[in-house]
């Protein structure tokens, strides 16, 4: 075996995901050269995230120069925080740009995949029946990809139409409807502002309150979208700026008090601006618990949706669902056409439902129960040659998730570097290493808002503990993801 030909063979990568994190595998994997690559996505498109969530106002709350990959800035952001179809079109527009299609499997879902010690092979099986075999297994498929509606008491007896917002349904007119929303996070209060006029009635129902945030949003006219494409430096200044100011959130929600007070002051500034002389509203959007526990909101139509007269915030725990509507926190049930659900994800999986079995047989899910682990959020011992991108405590709530899975494709191009140059079959992060990283995880997140901030959110499993948000700042997260250290991973010839 010699250099990257294992035999007279090229190594493969399977790709699992067209979002974000694969595309951009998939880019610096064809750029790199070592490696081919084949990329299997279950949907229609490449997009991920931004391919299934079409609700109406989707769009990111991280500013587009940053919220994109570095060494993909060419699209001409209308604004500086994109709607989902800019952000759907710049993915699709990866595809060609870097001739990705010939690589991808679209409506092709990965079903499971099995790690043959002996050969350093990864099988992985599809949907459609197939079976391919790989050298290495780079898994991208989000942290918010599984909606989730609540179990309520008597949620199947409801006769009106019904759907979550990551599958809207554009067929379901809403003008002049009842309309109950379900759910107040960052989904709800996008889409929220866009359907009050139209409704005839609005019945939000808030479990608890939001922190929220003025978005510093604008349009960037036709000679500043000019000076960004002309002059690629303004777009890496432009970067630059987004990431030092949404790092400084880093600060607020890791622990220092400062911060955090400064950012508090912010939002109750605003939310009493917003709702001034509605002591009602104020009382109800006053969250009991420290900023940033919960994600933080950016938005400047929230505040002004719930002013209407045809909305009614409800606040509290649900009682549950009838034929007709919706008992509200109050024992009222209220009638109600169509019923929105805005709440959110089954974020405990980070690989479910694929069945990913490693080198002693053992199945990932099962291997991490209700606590998943990776050493930098990337590699999981025992799982040889397995890539997680956006993995387990990759999160933050503050930051550019394309960034951080920049930071983790880097690492896993080294790897491949690596594996060439040594002719390995394959390398398995130490156990040693991954158990240090997660008493490391542990003990920084002891003084975060999502562990001591008082409210229960998706980044923390059931005993409270944060399996999902990276504890510290991303210059850290870049800089310790920059290359493997070999001290830390075994590998085999
Ligand atoms: P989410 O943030 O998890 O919000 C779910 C909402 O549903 C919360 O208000 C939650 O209340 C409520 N809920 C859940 N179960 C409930 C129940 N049994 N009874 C009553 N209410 C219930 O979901 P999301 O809004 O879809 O957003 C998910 C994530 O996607 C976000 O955290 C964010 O990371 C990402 N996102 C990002 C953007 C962006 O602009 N970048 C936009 C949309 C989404 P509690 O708060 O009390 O739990």
């Amino acid at each position: 075996m010699s250099g990257g030909q294992r035999g007279a063979r090229k190594r493969r990568a399977a790709i699992v995901g067209a979002g974000f994190g694969g595309l951009g595998a998939a880019i610096r994997l064809q750029q790199q050269g070592l490696m081919d690559f084949e990329i299997f996505e279950r949907g229609a498109s490449a997009g991920g995230v931004w391919r299934a969530n079409t609700y109406p106002g989707a769009g990111c709350d991280v500013p587009s120069h940053y919220y994109s990959l570095s060494f993909a800035p060419g699209h001409r952001w209308s604004r500086r925080f994109a709607p989902q179809t800019e952000i759907l079109d710049y993915l699709k527009g990866l595809v060609d740009e870097f001739g990705l299609a010939p690589h991808l499997h679209l409506n092709t879902e990965v079903t499971s995949a099995q790690f043959d010690q002996a050969r350093g092979l990864w099988t992985v099986e599809t949907g459609d029946g197939q079976s391919r075999e790989f050298d290495v297994l780079i898994t991208a498929c989000g942290q918010l990809t599984n909606p989730t509606i609540p179990a309520l008491p008597g949620l199947e007896q409801f006769a009106g139409e019904s759907f979550h917002s990551a599958y809207w349904n554009r067929d379901v007119a809403l003008a002049g409807k009842r309309v109950a929303v379900i759910g107040t996070g960052a989904s709800a209060i996008q889409f929220v502002p866009e359907i009050a006029p139209q409704v005839g009635h609005l019945d939000i129902y808030q479990r608890s309150a939001s922190w929220i945030l003025p978005k510093p949003d604008r349009s960037y006219p036709e000679w500043e979208r000019k000076l960004f494409r002309r002059f690629p430096l303004r777009v890496a200044a432009a970067r630059a700026g987004f990431f030092a100011a949404y790092d400084l959130l880093t600060y607020a929600f890791t622990g220092n008090r400062m911060a955090g007070n400064v950012i508090r002051k912010l939002a109750d500034g605003y939310r009493n601006y917003a709702l001034k002389g509605r002591a009602d509203l104020i009382d109800k959007m006053t969250p009991h618990y420290d900023i940033g526990c919960k994600r933080l909101l950016l938005t400047n139509d929230w505040y002004p949706a719930l002013r209407r007269d045809n909305v009614a915030l409800h606040h509290g725990k649900l009682q549950g669902i009838t034929a007709n509507g919706v008992i509200g926190p109050d024992g009222v049930e209220r009638a109600v056409d169509v019923i929105i659900w805005g709440t959110g994800f089954d974020t405990g999986g980070f690989v479910a439902p694929m069945k990913i079995r490693g080198a002693d047989g053992r199945e990932l899910n099962e291997v991490w129960g209700d606590r998943p682990e990776a050493f930098l959020g990337t590699s999981v011992t025992g799982f040889p040659n397995l890539f997680v991108l956006y993995g387990p405590n990759t999160n933050h709530g503050s930051a550019s998730i394309p960034y951080v899975e920049e930071c983790q494709i880097r690492l896993m191009i080294d790897a491949v570097k690596r594996l060439h140059e040594g002719g390995y079959r394959y390398l398995d992060v130490k156990p040693e290493s991954q158990a240090r990283w997660r008493a490391e995880i542990e003990r920084r997140s002891e003084k975060t808002t999502w562990v001591a901030g008082g409210c229960s959110s998706w980044y923390l499993n059931q005993d409270g503990v944060n399996t999902h948000n990276w504890p510290g700042e991303w210059i850290e997260f870049r800089r310790r993801t920059n290359a493997v250290d070999p001290r830390d991973y075994r590998f085999v010839a």
